[in-house]
């Protein structure tokens, strides 16, 4: 071999060399990056780790918050507030009445017949409304006014003959979940609007009167009865459907819960309540906060870019509108410290592109390679060739959320026990009957809860980890859907002056 072919073959080692270094160096950074993927992951699932005494620590700051709120007005987070419903339905209500659901996803009117014995229905009909953006932002009238002749027209319609007395004024129950200072079962005055809506002529004002009037102006003979939120709609639905239940929660878009409390027990009223026995307590438990709540930064980026900083704080870790959106929070920081996603920065950095059902999907994707978590990533969030090793730490991350999210949910069902002495914890006062603890039904509704088996799962098994294998068996957690509809029209029925 001549010298040049000496130089050529030395020159071709070197650059081999240099290639080789490149790639062990792409890959040694590569493997870093990887790593640093994790190491976030990891993080996240130790800030964020609910362990069982966690939870207790959670159940007993509930039961305290629940007392200060209803010891004193302001004496909580939890706004603890009178429904002035004491009479649950318990499926002997008969008649047709009308109901109405305004604050979900959904307007709807409800026409509901109810057979007067054994919990039975025997009609339900339903019309779902729209409500324009001019009239969420409109005057008290516009809205009051469309809603009247929304339900004039259905009643009209549906009329066929089940109302053989014309001329007696119906009942309606009116669903109306946003914040109200509650003046009886029938009257309440609207604190604030809540979910895009704004009209500002109607705070302050008695919601049930408004409506009340403008039913009188179309010629409508009808009344508001019971004017509730969709918490205590699902309450009394699934009083009706079985006395043993004795508390609500609503996990949806928002979550919230309320209770049957001992009036001698809200002593912020004890003036105004006359009548001993029980009431409906409304806790607002979405505000709910303790120091035992596992945040991480992620929560608290996420606060402080709300428009409602420093309120919501527990419905900020539990709710379908925000899970999607703590994923996507740690998603982006991953993003930015690793390579998992290529090119994806920009994508992800958009708040609330990852919906909480999209999350859902990805999280319960079942297939061997992950096949749905790919197909969601490059139709809804724009990015593509994610490696399967990294779709499996993205689904660790929805599962880490959810999980979290369930047990904390959890940790509250078994708080309010606690208050109620329901939870077993205090042998005979906790309502126990010849030893045994009393049978107690949580009634549930939301389409967090309904819709994502996931997070259904790990709820109800929380509670029974919290309640232990003694008490557990006789705590139910029933699914009432429709409480927000259907509940309100059976609250009408117990409510009704035709009774
Ligand atoms: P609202 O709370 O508006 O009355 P729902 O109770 O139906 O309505 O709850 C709707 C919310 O529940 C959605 O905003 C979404 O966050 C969540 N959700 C609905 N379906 C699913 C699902 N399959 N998986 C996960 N979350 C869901
Ligand atoms: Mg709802």
């Amino acid at each position: 071999m001549g010298g040049a072919g000496l130089g050529l073959a030395a020159g071709c080692a070197v650059a081999t060399c240099a290639i080789a270094a490149v790639m062990v160096g792409h890959r040694v950074r590569s493997r870093r990056r990887w790593g640093r993927a994790v190491a976030l992951v990891r993080e996240f699932e130790e800030a964020s780790a609910t362990s069982v005494g966690r939870l207790r620590q959670v159940v007993d700051a509930m039961a305290v918050e629940m007392h200060a709120g209803l010891a004193s007005e302001g004496g909580s987070k939890l706004r603890m507030s009178l429904t002035f419903i004491d009479n649950l339905p318990d499926g002997s209500e008969e008649g047709t009445y009308y109901a109405l659901d305004l604050g979900g996803t959904n307007f709807r009117v409800l026409q509901i017949q109810f057979s007067g014995k054994g919990s039975m229905i025997l009609t339900h009909r339903v019309q779902r409304q729209p409500i324009s953006q001019e009239l969420m932002t409109g005057t008290r009238e516009e809205l009051f006014n469309f809603i009247a002749s929304t339900l004039k027209q259905f009643v009209q319609r549906e009329d066929d003959g089940i109302d053989q007395i014309p001329d007696v004024r119906k009942d309606l129950g009116f669903t109306f979940s946003f914040p109200v200072r509650q003046l009886s079962v029938s009257s309440g005055l609207l604190i604030k609007w809540t979910k895009g809506f704004s009209i500002k002529d109607a705070v302050g004002k008695d919601v049930a009167q408004c409506l009340n009037e403008a039913m009188l102006k179309t010629g409508l003979n009808m009344r508001v009865a019971a004017l509730v939120n969709d918490t205590v709609g699902t309450l009394a639905l699934g009083h009706y459907y079985d006395v043993d239940t004795v508390a609500a929660v609503i996990i949806g878009t928002g979550t919230n819960a309320c209770y049957l409390e001992r009036t001698d027990a809200i002593i912020k009223y004890q003036g105004l309540l006359m009548n001993s026995g029980d009431m409906v307590v409304n806790m607002e438990w979405g505000n709910f906060w303790s120091s035992h709540l596992p945040r991480t930064p992620y929560d608290i980026s996420l606060d402080d870019e709300s428009p409602n900083r420093n309120e919501q704080g527990f419905e900020k870790m539990i709710s379908g509108m925000y899970l999607g959106e703590i994923v996507r929070r740690v998603l982006q920081r991953m993003a930015e410290e690793s390579d998992i996603f290529p090119d994806a920065v920009q994508n992800l950095s958009v708040p609330f592109v990852l919906r909480t059902p999209l999350m859902a999907a990805m999280h319960e994707d079942g297939s061997p390679d992950l096949r749905e978590v790919g197909r969601i990533l490059e139709d809804h969030l724009k990015i593509s060739g994610v490696s399967l090793k990294a779709r499996r730490l993205l689904v660790r991350v929805c599962d880490i959320v959810t999980r979290r999210a369930a047990r904390l949910a959890a940790a509250g069902i078994v708080g309010i026990l606690k208050k109620i002495g329901r939870d077993g914890s205090a042998g005979v006062a906790s309502g126990r009957t010849k030893g045994k603890p009393r049978r107690t039904v949580v009634a549930i509704e939301g389409g967090l809860y309904v819709g994502y088996s996931m997070f259904r799962e790990y709820l109800n098994e929380a509670v029974a980890e919290i309640l232990g294998e003694e008490v557990a068996p006789y705590v139910c957690l029933r699914v009432c859907e429709d409480g927000s509809g259907t509940g309100a029209a059976v609250l009408a029925a117990a409510y009704s002056s035709n009774r």
